[in-house]
């Protein structure tokens, strides 16, 4: 059974265990229920079966008032990856794709697609990345150019998660305000508008829905604009900001199924006439696992404590958090299927989709060695007393 002890930090409130276990209980009944045989047709029944549960209402703003909770949002992440790589996606991507609403929208947007979102009516996207852009976001080339009361959208973006499926896109245009990250601005963009294609579908070891899209002379209107103009990378680097530690959180869920399935292994099979565990080098491994399974999670909620308790910037915290919870989870998880032997290797195995599960995490939203760069810089700044 995973350890919950850690709902006792004081990083939480009640109702955050609260949440924890309403949580827990609606994926014991409900998961098990999805056919993940159709990716497209998961995502839409887990959106759906979220936003009827009411969790959804955690990965965006009340229109009404109130603020993102990122410790819930981490709490849901961790617990969703922990059961179902799928359904943590799911959940994920109603947050990052409404993100720049939550934080940047007007009350008008807000209440036209956060009501949507929130229960699960609508699927959202978030899309940044271009063909020759991803870790390089001031190189992003898709042009917004102001026509009359709108913007035509020309230009491509590309690994984007729900592309296919969403009903609403977060996207970043370039409007050339400055050069490089001074000259984008963020927009929403229903689908389905005359010159927006999906022109490609992705597939990945971990399938979610995923894909290229195409604009061609696609009009927007004016208030499309999320924010101000010029403002775009801005708002793009403040979603990331919050979303980023949920991805540790995440990783973290990915990890503690891991150790779980590594203990119930290493306890049930017989090796030269006694447990797996009693030998001394697989309870070294088993050690190094609830370390770091421990010292990411420690990680994880401060960053989103730091978050809630009203620092206007986690960078540094987020990406402690991104970096060491990914890069970790993927030892932990390799551990796990090593102890695991043959069967770890096994399709149909916990560990094995588990294995394919966390690879993509330490690539997007900010790849490792990205976030290295930032808390280097970040460590710097604060050595300069910056
Ligand atoms: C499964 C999946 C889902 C995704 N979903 C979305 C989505 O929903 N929306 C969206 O906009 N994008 C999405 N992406 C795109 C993702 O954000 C990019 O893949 C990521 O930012 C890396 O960009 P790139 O692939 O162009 O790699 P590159 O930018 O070419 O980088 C390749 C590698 O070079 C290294 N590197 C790059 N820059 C630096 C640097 N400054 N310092 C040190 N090392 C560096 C890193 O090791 C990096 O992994 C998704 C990607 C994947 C794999």
């Amino acid at each position: 059974m995973a350890d919950k002890t850690f709902l006792n930090w004081p990083f939480f409130d009640e109702r955050h265990r609260t949440l924890s276990e309403e949580l827990e209980a609606w994926c014991a009944a409900n998961l098990g229920a999805i056919d993940h045989s159709d990716t497209d047709a998961a995502c839409r029944a887990l959106v759906a079966g979220l936003g009827e549960a009411g969790f959804l209402r955690h990965s965006a703003v009340d229109p009404e008032g109130g603020g993102l909770d990122v410790r819930s949002l981490c709490l849901i992440r961790e617990t969703l990856a922990r059961h179902d790589g799928l359904a943590d996606f799911a959940f994920a991507m109603q947050g990052l794709g409404t993100g720049a609403i939550s934080l940047f929208g007007t009350d008008d947007q807000k209440r036209r697609w956060l009501t949507q979102t929130r229960a699960g009516a609508a699927i959202s996207a978030f899309a940044l990345t271009e063909p020759q852009s991803g870790s390089d976001v001031a190189a992003s080339t898709l042009t917004a150019e102001e026509d009359g009361d709108d913007f035509i959208l020309n230009g491509e973006k590309t690994w984007i998660s729900n592309g296919g499926i969403a009903g609403l896109y977060t996207l970043f245009a370039r409007t050339g305000e400055g050069p490089g990250a001074k000259g984008l601005s963020a927009f929403i963009v229903p689908a389905g508008l005359p010159g927006f294609e999906v022109v490609e579908r992705l597939e990945v070891i971990a399938p979610h829905p995923l894909g290229r899209l195409k604009f061609t002379d696609c009009r927007i209107p004016k208030d499309a604009l999320l924010g101000e103009r010029g403002q775009g990378f801005r708002i793009a680097m403040s979603v990331l900001d919050v979303f980023r530690s949920t991805v540790a959180a995440a990783a973290l869920g990915f990890a503690r199924r891991a150790l779980d399935e590594a203990l119930e292994r290493v306890t049930t099979r017989q090796v030269q006439g006694a447990p797996l565990f009693d030998l001394q080098m697989v309870q070294g491994h088993i050690a190094d696992m609830a370390l770091d399974v421990d010292a990411a999670a420690l990680l994880v909620y401060r960053a989103a404590w730091t978050k809630d308790s009203g620092a206007p910037r986690v960078t540094r915290e987020a990406a402690m958090a991104k970096l060491f919870a990914t890069d970790q989870a993927q030892q932990v998880i390799d551990r796990a299927v090593q102890l695991h032997g043959g069967d770890g290797v096994r399709k149909g195995q916990k560990v094995e989709e588990l294995y394919r599960d966390i690879r993509a995490l330490r690539i997007y939203e900010g790849a490792s060695d990205v976030q290295r760069v930032v808390i280097a810089r970040q460590a710097l700044a604060m050595h300069q007393g910056g």
